[in-house]
């Protein structure tokens, strides 16, 4: 088995990348890829773990689209790690995030719920700071009673406190992630736009944009959906990944490699994975 989709605490995850690394062995996973929001700043310290672990340790990130007008989640697997110009973009992915929270925290106060840039900092080991810092900030704050309802009232995408990031279109990130080596992948698909939503004719439209696979393996999927999703890309001929979005202790339940208890993700899957990173192009 294993898990292409995990987080630390150079994101929004709580372990340390070591951790990971020893997780992902304690799980008796083959391969692990470690796919932090916007950065690579965990990935030097996960794979100077590759001595000590079976586990092939696997370098990715998780950068958020505009499609549809809602937020799109696309993963960049295999990216070169020392690639200068990647690293440059991921820096103004950061930038734009910073710019996102002041404008938060201005938000947040108007609506009375007034915390500073230190209460939300206070609540990460690292700079990046993301809404899942920003929940745990109100409700420390008392403005919230924990930090889940924070994303029922007030931060979540729907609500009057969001401020969404200027995000970048699928056919940049795409175009991103392949001049940097990897193999840009819709995260999540059956997270996007509740339930009722059909990914017949946009999944195409991503495909023409340059998204080259799909998770249709995910740690919080219904079995119907991942057979719809193995399906589906299988038809428009894109890969197939999976993986199980693990973040800690910030979702509480989701283990590494087994989601909430049934994901199991083929080997043979990274296999195609590094095929098409040596043949794939964008468009
Ligand atoms: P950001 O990238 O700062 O906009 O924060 C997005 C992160 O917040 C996601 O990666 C999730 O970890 C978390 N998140 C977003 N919406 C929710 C929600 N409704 N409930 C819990 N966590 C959420
Ligand atoms: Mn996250
Ligand atoms: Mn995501
Ligand atoms: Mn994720």
């Amino acid at each position: 088995m294993i898990d292409l989709h995990c987080h630390t605490l150079h994101s929004d995850g709580t372990d340390t990348p070591e951790r990971l690394a020893l997780l992902g062995e304690a799980a008796h996973l083959s391969a692990l890829c470690l796919t932090d929001h916007d950065t690579l700043g965990g990935i030097p310290q996960f794979l100077a773990m590759q001595p000590q672990v079976k586990v092939r340790l696997l370098v990715g990130t998780e950068l958020s689209c505009r499609f549809l007008g809602q937020s799109l989640h696309v993963l960049g697997l295999l990216v070169d790690p020392d690639d200068a110009v990647f690293q440059s973009r991921l820096e103004d992915l950061r930038g734009r995030r910073e710019d996102r929270n002041q404008r938060m925290l201005l938000r947040l106060a108007e609506l009375g719920c007034p915390i500073t840039q230190q209460d939300v900092q206070a609540q990460a080991d690292t700079p990046l700071l993301s809404r899942v810092h920003f929940a745990m900030a109100l409700a420390a704050r008392g403005f919230v009673r924990r930090a889940p309802e924070a994303f029922e009232r007030l931060i979540g995408d729907d609500c009057p406190g969001f401020v969404p990031r200027d995000e970048l279109s699928p056919t940049e990130a795409a175009r991103w992630i392949r001049e940097a080596g990897g193999v840009p992948v819709v995260a999540h698909p059956g997270r996007f736009i509740g339930g009722g939503f059909r990914w017949d004719d946009a999944m195409a439209d991503l495909q023409r944009q340059g998204l080259e696979g799909l998770e249709a393996y995910y740690g919080e999927y219904r079995a119907s959906e991942q057979k719809y999703f193995v399906t589906l890309a299988a038809r428009l001929g894109m890969v197939v990944t999976g993986g199980s979005d693990y973040h800690g202790a910030n979702k509480p339940g989701l283990r590494l490699g087994r989601g909430r208890g049934g994901l199991q993700v083929p080997d043979d899957l990274l296999d195609r994975l590094e095929t098409q990173q040596r043949i794939g192009r964008y468009h």
